[in-house]
Order: structure tokens, then C-alpha cells, then sequence
């Protein structure tokens, strides 16, 4: 329970082998190599996502692209196979969040509200949270027609043979539009400012496209429903001229960045300029030795879920080896 004292502190002796921070397809990957190795991994899952463990998936329906299940899976149906078999090996799992770091001496310490444990190595797989708008809809529509990653939706019934909307003129914002136009009917772009951030070549590659009509100046200001409470368009408005209308879209595609939850590690392995965790080309080794990373919070490019778990387990893996190395 939770106490105004210190929390409970392992003994000297007791230092555990590796704490595992985040519940989402790395998290749970890294706990099931690391607790199958023996390694009896401590687990913590955080409760940021809707106050459950699971990551970024239980905030979806369909997974329709992870491997081994053809007619696809619901997000918290494959969260929950992931934590029941890193259970199954042993993993000790606790729905808390760490709140607190410091690996600049070996041990260790992670600290949660709960508790303080001292341990020899961590995997940091804290995953990213997409950029939202803040919509005053947004909520009733998350998942029912507001998405934030083309490459898991686009395919999906909801949206395809659709006319969609995609808000954001960096790299991630043309991507998905790009993206899109191979299932979408036809990609509206909405662009705030009065030109594209993204790289010369996907501008001109956009620009190019006659499924996709760029809007500049154009903010997203709600979402317009219908009769039976489906999305049937938004509401935007212009930023110069402040005139609003309404955009007939089955679909919005947020693509404004993703933040990777690294606060946590601040000051303690490097980030880069995004706050993304640097990792070692092709490995999950951070800048301090017995701290590895995996998944969405040191993956800017990828992030999907497969390769978040194949990232979770490279990290344990990694983790194996340093601690037979050093013992
Ligand atoms: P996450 O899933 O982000 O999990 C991170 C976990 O760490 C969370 O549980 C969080 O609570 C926890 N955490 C954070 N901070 C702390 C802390 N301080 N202490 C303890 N725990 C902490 N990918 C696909 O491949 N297919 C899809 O169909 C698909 N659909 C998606 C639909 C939606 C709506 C979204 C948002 C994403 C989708 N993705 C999909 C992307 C996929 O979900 C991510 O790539 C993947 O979840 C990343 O996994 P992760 O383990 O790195 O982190």
C-alpha cells in the first residue's frame, strides 16, 4: 500500500536482475524472453493508457497486420495474451508507474509510488503517445473514425473506398496521406500554415498525386456527425479568413508527431532532439551500460507493433548476455 514513508527498499543483496518499465508489445516481449531465460524479470506496467496496462494497443479494435492471426485481433484481446504468457514465465508484474530513475551507479534503482527496486539492468520500453488535436469530439470518435496511423487503419472497412482527411504538413502528415491514396477514394491534406514542412521529395511526390488535394491555411476545428452518429465530414475553418465549412470525410488521419515518453530518463541516457532514446545502430543498447531500450520510445520511424515486440526482444536478449558478462 501506499505510505508517506520511504518505500520499501530491497536489501543490499537483494538486487533483482533486470526491471522491465512498460506494458505494450516491447514491455511484454522483453518480459517473456527475459522471465523464459530464467532471468525473473520485474515488470512495470504503468496505467498512463485509460488507467489498464496494454500500451497503445488497448486504445484500438482491430490489429489486423500482427502475424498469427489471420482474421485479425482486437488491441486489448492481444495485450492480454502477451501479459497472460510473460505471466506464465514468471514475470512479476506491477500496474504502476515508475516515477523515478537513477542508473548512473550499478545498481540501479527504479522507484514507483509503490515501491523501490534496486536492480542491474533496465529495459526502457515506455512507448510513444500520438499528437492529438484535442478536438471537442475527439474522444467519441478515437478509433471510430479518427485514427492516427495509416499504415494499421487505412486498409480497414471503415475507411476504405472513402474520401479522408489528413491534418499535419511534416513528413508523418504525407506519409499517411500517400499512404492512403492506395485504399482512400480520394486524401484531402489540411495544412495550418500557408506551406508543407515535409522533405522536398515527399512534397513534390504529394503535390504530384491527383487523389490528394492540399488545403493550406486550413485548421480542424470538430468533428460533424450524422443522423445514425457516424463521422460524416469536419468542420474546418480557415486561418486567414477565419471562414469555416464542412470537409465530407469518413475519416481523419492525425498525422502532428508522436511524443515519446522518455521524461522519465532525462538527464540519465540520451535522447536526441525529439526525446526519443538513442539506441545503437541495430542494437537496444542506450548510452549507459545495463540500460537497453525497445519499442515506440526510441523508434521514430517503424512504430508498429511487430516491430515494437522484435525490438522488446533484442533488448532481453541484449540483457542476457551483458549479465552473463559481467558475472
Ligand atoms: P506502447 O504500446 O506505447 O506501450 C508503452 C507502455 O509503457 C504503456 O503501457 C504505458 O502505460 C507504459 N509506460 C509509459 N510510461 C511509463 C512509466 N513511467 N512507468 C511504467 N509504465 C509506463 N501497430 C500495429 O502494428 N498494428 C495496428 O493495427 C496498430 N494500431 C494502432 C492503433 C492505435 C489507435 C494506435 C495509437 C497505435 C497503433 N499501432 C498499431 C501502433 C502500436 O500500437 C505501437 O507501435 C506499439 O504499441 C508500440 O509498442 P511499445 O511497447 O513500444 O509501447
Amino acid at each position: 500500500s501506499v505510505s508517506s514513508e520511504e518505500p520499501p527498499s530491497s536489501s543490499a543483496q537483494d538486487v533483482e536482475n533486470l526491471v522491465i518499465i512498460g506494458s505494450g508489445p516491447a514491455g511484454y516481449t522483453a518480459a517473456i524472453y527475459a522471465a523464459r531465460a530464467n532471468l525473473k524479470p520485474i515488470v512495470f506496467e504503468g496505467y498512463q493508457v485509460g488507467g489498464v496496462p496494454g500500451g497503445q494497443l488497448m486504445t484500438t479494435t482491430e490489429v489486423e497486420n500482427f502475424p498469427g492471426f489471420p482474421d485479425g485481433i482486437t488491441g486489448p484481446d492481444l495485450m492480454d495474451r502477451m501479459r497472460r504468457q510473460a505471466e506464465r514465465w514468471g514475470a512479476e508484474l506491477f500496474q504502476e508507474d515508475v516515477e523515478f530513475i537513477n542508473v548512473k551507479n550499478n545498481p540501479f534503482t527504479v522507484q514507483s509510488s509503490e515501491r523501490k527496486v534496486k536492480c542491474h539492468s533496465v529495459i526502457v520500453a515506455t512507448g510513444a503517445t500520438a499528437k492529438k488535436l484535442s478536438l471537442p469530439r475527439e474522444d467519441e470518435f478515437w478509433s471510430r473514425g479518427i485514427s492516427a496511423c495509416a499504415i494499421c487503419d487505412g486498409a480497414s472497412p471503415l475507411f476504405k473506398g472513402q474520401v479522408l482527411a489528413v491534418v499535419g504538413g511534416g513528413d508523418t502528415a504525407t506519409e499517411e496521406a500517400l499512404y492512403l491514396t492506395k485504399y482512400a477514394r480520394h486524401v484531402h491534406l489540411l495544412v495550418r500554415r500557408d506551406q508543407l514542412r515535409a522533405s522536398r521529395a515527399m512534397q513534390d511526390r504529394v503535390c504530384n498525386n491527383p487523389n490528394i488535394t492540399l488545403h493550406f491555411n486550413t485548421e480542424t476545428v470538430d468533428v460533424v456527425s450524422n443522423t445514425k452518429g457516424q463521422m460524416s465530414g469536419i468542420l474546418v475553418r480557415k486561418v486567414d479568413t477565419g471562414e469555416e465549412s464542412v470537409l465530407e470525410v469518413k475519416g481523419l488521419f492525425y498525422g502532428i508527431g508522436h511524443s515519446p515518453n522518455s521524461q522519465l530518463l532525462e538527464g540519465q541516457v540520451e535522447l536526441d532532439s525529439s526525446g526519443y532514446v538513442l539506441v545503437e545502430e541495430g542494437s537496444a543498447k542506450t548510452s549507459v551500460k545495463g540500460v537497453f531500450a525497445a519499442g515506440d520510445v526510441q523508434d521514430h520511424e517503424w512504430r508498429q507493433a511487430v516491430t515494437a515486440a522484435g525490438s522488446g526482444c533484442i533488448a532481453a536478449l541484449s540483457v542476457e548476455r551483458y549479465l552473463a558478462s559481467n558475472n
